[in-house]
């Protein structure tokens, strides 16, 4: 098929064309579910995970305060502790389970305990969480390789749970901030103030973990360019040691968007406040390459966790721990069940590994998935897609990459191609031209559109 009717697609629809590739779960359904049987002799067979050399862990910790309203994560917003007690005696168990499958060789890229907001947790239960996970910390080969999120207001009022966490291993935490505008916290449903964001990021600070991150989020509905400045100059006058710049369809396709009555942005108007951050950012002394959405003061440093570095750079396998949490290993692709309690059950009744859907993806839509998360960095690296399929990513995207590079998106520099400085406000075609001509099909039909409206 050709490439206009990709690039013409993501004209026509560019919020579509988000790092979430497709923009429906429905498109892997209808084409590469794999049947229960198999899927369970893979996962719980221990030759299923004999392969694994170096993966990345996730733990899903799904209790938020409240749901901010561009948020699709699978959160849980019930305040009880008997009921987070039971989730982390689940997540215990699950890693007792794993572990037991795992080959005594396979070696943890990172580990991130991510959310939800899993500093919401009491102290005991972190404790018990970060206990478990000694035997794969012991395993990790990278440094830095646990990473917890928390946010303002947990963080700027709970300084014994910071010191719990960092005597227990925690080298990097990130806050989400996300904006510290009033109107726009109150807009979008998030339950802080830039007094405890302040606050908060001081109080990582005294707790002294080595790395601290703060979130943001650009785009959002109400969010003009001043107010973006204003959260970039507050952001960057705590000298976190990285900023994380979310494109704010990132999570959930805009889902705040239509909440509030509003219309996302358009890709120009996203390519000026993404412009505004990196030259404002790199002007302060923060790193990253162009196109890429993570600034580093550590010139080495892409910013981003162990886990997360491993898994959209290197093209590392993962392990979901968790309600819902995903897991990718080779081909295979698979999703524990949504429900909290059937995830519970699951995993009291000795599974390590329950599945509510899995996958068998073809080499094509998981280089897809790659290079989507890849260009969230600003580049696509040759030898890191050659360490991790095998072989290049030319022999099948070799139009694409000639196309992006025609209409002046990327840039071949040494064993990369780099996105070309302005391109971003062309990201959802330049993401277009790299969908399977399956996925840009199944896009164009009506269970597509259905499913992106
Ligand atoms: S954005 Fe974070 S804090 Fe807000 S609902 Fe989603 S997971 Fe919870």
């Amino acid at each position: 098929m050709s490439l206009d009717r990709h690039l013409s697609l993501a004209r026509e629809t560019p919020h579509a064309f988000t790092i979430q590739y497709p923009p429906g779960r429905e498109y892997f359904q209808g084409r590469f579910a794999s049947d229960a049987a198999s899927a369970a002799g893979f996962l719980s067979a221990k030759g299923g995970l004999t392969g694994l050399s170096e993966f990345g862990l996730y733990v899903h910790v799904p209790f938020c305060r409240a749901r901010c309203l561009y948020c699709n994560f699978s959160i849980d917003t019930r305040k009880d502790a008997g009921l987070f007690a039971g989730y982390v005696g689940g997540v215990v168990r699950q890693l007792e389970l794993l572990e037991g499958l795992l080959p005594a060789s396979a070696r943890v890229s990172g580990i991130d305990i991510g959310g939800g907001t899993p500093t919401l947790l009491a102290e005991r239960e972190c404790e018990r969480l970060l206990k478990a996970l000694g035997p794969w910390l012991a395993r990790a080969v990278r440094r830095r390789p646990l990473s917890v999120e928390t946010g303002p207001e947990t963080a700027s009022r709970e300084p014994a749970k910071l010191a719990l966490l960092r005597s227990l291993g925690v080298g990097r935490v990130s806050l989400g901030v996300q904006t510290a505008e009033a109107g726009l916290l109150v807009r979008i449903n998030r339950k802080q103030s830039r007094l405890e964001a302040e606050t908060a990021f001081k109080r990582l600070r005294d707790a002294g973990f080595e790395r601290v991150n703060v979130d943001l989020i650009f785009g959002l509905p109400g969010q003009g360019l001043a107010e973006w400045r204003g959260d970039l100059k507050f952001v960057a006058s705590l000298r976190p040691d990285s900023i994380t710049t979310y494109d704010c369809l990132y999570r959930g396709k805009g889902r705040g968007f239509s909440m509030v009555g509003a219309r996302p942005p358009s890709p120009a108007a996203y390519g000026k406040l993404y412009e505004e951050a990196h030259a404002f950012l790199t002007a302060k002394g923060y790193h990253a390459p162009y196109g890429s959405v993570n600034y580093s003061l550590h010139r080495h440093e892409t910013g981003t966790s162990a886990y997360f570095e491993g898994r959209l750079l290197d093209g590392l396998p993962y392990l979901g721990i968790g309600q819902y949490a995903a897991s990718m290993v080779g081909c295979r692709w698979w999703f524990a069940p949504p429900a909290l309690w059937d995830w519970l059950k699951a995993v009291q009744r000795g599974k390590a590994l329950p599945v509510s859907d899995c996958y068998a993806l073809p080499e094509e839509e998981r280089l897809a998935k790659q290079i989507l998360w890849s260009l969230s960095f600003g580049f696509l690296d040759l030898e890191r897609f050659r360490a991790a399929f095998g072989w290049g990513i030319k022999p099948r995207f070799g139009p694409a990459l000639e196309a992006a590079q025609e209409k002046g998106w990327l840039v071949r520099r040494g064993g990369r191609y780099c996105m070309t400085p302005g391109s971003f406000r062309h990201l959802p075609e330049l993401r277009s031209l790299f969908y399977t001509s399956g996925a840009v099909e199944w896009m164009r039909s009506k269970e597509g559109s259905a499913s992106m409206a």
